[in-house]
């Protein structure tokens, strides 16, 4: 594991290039948000972090965030943490108590138990639909052309509040398009933010529209 000042330094580096990134786009760089994937490190990685001014973070297990953020969040109240993996209706409370984004809205039944949820404990996160824009059989997220009647249900009906989108582009692919296709749904829908761009692809992600990108191996090293 790296020490403090190794971990600053690559996130300095990851700073500067999402805002040359950003300048090459066209966009302002404060409007790309870091999302420091954390999974699988912990709380001292985590506080090496906070320690860089890092206070934007993304876990994809409710379960694993709940051993490390609580804590952390009560000693910087400023700290966000987002849920970037799949989200199992039983965890749906849980995920409604401690995150400030749920990435992973991908159903209608999920939908429904987020509403209930938020309406009894009078807390709502930012979603975002996750969107599978390869049609990857094994992949969470809902399919390009069954978006639009989720986010009527979600946003319409239930009254949930939407943000964005979110994708993982298939591993074997160029990520270009799927960002692509995603920037284009989003602007369909009017819907103001986009989550893509990991280690590998933050720079085409943003080049693309990304207003989060979502950023583990290059800040934390390898899992
Ligand atoms: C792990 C993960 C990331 C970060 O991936 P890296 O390649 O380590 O940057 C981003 N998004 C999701 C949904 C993840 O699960």
């Amino acid at each position: 594991m790296s020490n403090t000042a190794d971990l600053a330094e690559r996130l300095a580096e990851i700073r500067a290039r999402i805002a040359r990134a950003a300048e090459r786009a066209g966009r302002k760089a404060d409007a790309v948000h870091l999302i420091a994937i954390s999974k699988t490190h912990g709380a001292d990685a985590i506080a090496a972090a906070i320690a860089a001014g890092q206070l934007l973070f993304g876990e994809n297990r409710v379960q694993e965030a709940e051993g490390k953020f609580p804590r952390l969040k009560l000693a910087h109240p400023a700290l966000r943490l987002h849920l970037v993996g799949p989200l199992q209706t039983n965890k749906a409370a849980n995920a409604v108590a401690l995150f400030d984004a749920i990435q992973s809205l991908d159903r209608p039944k999920l939908a429904t138990v987020l509403a209930k949820e938020m309406e009894k404990q009078g807390r709502r996160p930012d979603l975002f639909i996750q969107v599978n824009t390869g049609a990857e059989p094994q992949k969470a997220g809902v399919l390009p052309g069954d978006c639009e009647a989720l986010l009527k249900l979600a946003r319409d009906e239930l009254k949930l509040p939407v943000v964005g989108l979110m994708c993982i582009p298939p591993v074997d692919q160029p990520p270009a398009p799927h960002f692509a296709l995603l920037a284009d749904l989003a602007r369909r829908f009017n819907l103001p933010q986009l989550s893509m761009g990991m280690s590998g692809d933050f720079e085409e992600a943003i080049q693309a529209g990304a207003t989060f990108v979502r950023v583990g191996t290059a800040i934390f090293g390898e899992r």
